[in-house]
């Protein structure tokens, strides 16, 4: 062993487990790009600025998980909590808006960074699949996002998980029910820090965890209450969209999020095999966050699916995802002579699109074949001295233990026609 770990709160990805994390990705992935979603990816840091005013001054990920640092040119960074404002400023310094062609797009998969503290299925250095349609204030789109997380799981085979919806309101009738909310807790028992945020953003207390503080909130005017007509319209449309789409949710009027940059429609993937970190993924509408950041008004939507608890989520419902294996050929070589022909082979067979591999560091048969059993090949090729001299080669099927001799010319041929 070394004498460096990884870093507290995080981990390695490792083969084989690896390979969930792959195909969690392109599941998720998948849908996306399969409506008209187009694939973004943005530096892993940004200027501290953009996410204290995207993401909000007031908020946690702000105040005390941000990993921040100073460059040698004196530029302050941050390595990204979150990549919903990275994405907005990225489209908008390219003025993907502007092209005509409105809403944009797209779709991101990669690490963000939180510094808190750590538990399972919370860590320092996560990994998320997000997507964002830029742009257009129509509730179809967010019904579309909505609709194809639902897909993603589903296609996982995720089955305990729900959906959590509200609606935040808007600049109209939030400001009204913010001011309601405050009086309303301005009257309750509650310790400075929470007072303190209960005038910074009172909706945030909603979402405190703590048991005392949610018995005093039973009772808690609710936004719900509070939505101006064109939000209540908005929202009634989008439930019905998903409805139609044979979506299941939940209404939840207390759902708030970590996030300042929410409006309107919000909604959180829960799975409830997951503890306490049950959220897999979130999203909503943040028909603010460009002008936040010095834009024109681009009302738009997103969500973001956290990878790592993803793959909680399916070792908690006992998913094995049907991954194929990485190699379908091993190649064997017994001696120098073989190896150099049966390495020529298995470059031949890759470059015609089978995957092989071959045993490397001059093993001999009994360990060689091991790894040949390890690989999970499907065929194993052997080539020893009495092979040579006939010109042919053991071709071994690993899962009947048939074994016959080809040719050494037909190796290609034989091997693309058994795996089709
Ligand atoms: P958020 O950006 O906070 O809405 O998070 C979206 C999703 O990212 C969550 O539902 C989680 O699946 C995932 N996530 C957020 N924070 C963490 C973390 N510290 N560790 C692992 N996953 C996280």
């Amino acid at each position: 062993m070394s004498t460096f770990k990884a870093p507290k709160g995080t981990y390695d990805l490792l083969p084989p487990d690896s390979a969930k994390f792959l195909a969690v990705r392109e599941a998720i992935a998948a849908p996306l790009r399969n409506s008209g979603y187009g694939y973004i990816e943005t530096p892993s840091f940004e200027t501290v600025e953009l996410f204290a005013r995207g993401v909000g001054e007031s908020t946690d990920i702000v105040t005390k998980e941000m990993y921040v640092f100073e460059t040698k040119g004196g530029d302050r960074l941050a390595l990204r909590p979150e990549t919903t404002a990275p994405v907005l400023r990225a489209v908008l310094q390219a003025n993907l808006h502007k092209a005509g062609n409105l809403p944009v797009k797209v779709w991101y998969s990669g690490s963000q960074y939180r510094y808190e503290s750590p538990q399972k299925g919370r860590y320092r250095h996560f990994s998320q699949v997000g997507a964002e349609a830029i742009g257009a204030e129509d509730p179809a789109l967010d019904a579309e996002l909505i609709i194809l997380a639902d897909q993603s799981y589903r296609a996982l085979g995720l089955r305990n998980f729900r959906i959590l919806l509200n609606s935040l309101g808007d600049q109209e009738c939030r400001p009204v029910y913010r001011a309601a909310l405050q009086d309303f807790l301005r009257g309750l028992d509650l310790d400075e820090d929470t007072l303190r945020r209960a005038e910074i953003n009172p909706l945030r207390v909603l979402d405190d965890k703590r048991q005392d503080v949610q018995k005093q909130l039973t009772d808690a005017p609710l936004l719900r209450d509070y939505l101006c007509d064109a939000c209540k319209a908005y929202h009634e449309e989008v439930r019905e969209l998903i409805t139609a789409a044979g979506v299941v949710f939940e209404d939840d009027p207390k759902l708030v999020r970590g996030l300042d940059y929410y409006t309107r429609t919000t909604f959180e993937f829960v799975h409830d095999g997951l503890g306490s970190q049950s959220a897999v993924g979130g999203g909503g509408r943040y028909d603010g966050l460009s002008e936040m950041i010095g834009g024109p008004s681009l009302p738009s939507v997103g969500w973001a699916l956290g990878v790592d608890r993803t793959v909680l989520a399916l070792e908690a419902e006992g998913i094995e995802l049907d991954i194929p294996s990485a190699t379908s050929v091993y190649a064997v070589p017994l001696g120098e002579e073989a190896r150099r022909i049966l390495f020529a082979k298995v470059t031949e067979l890759r470059k015609n699109g089978v995957a092989a591999d071959f045993s490397y560091g001059g093993k001999g048969l009994k360990a060689a074949m091991k790894a040949a059993n390890r690989s999970g090949a499907r065929y194993a090729l052997v080539l020893g001295e009495r092979d040579l001299a006939d010109g042919v080669v053991q071709l071994k099927d690993m899962e009947s233990g048939e074994q016959t001799a080809i040719g050494v010319n037909e190796i290609v041929a034989e091997l693309e026609s058994r795996l089709g």
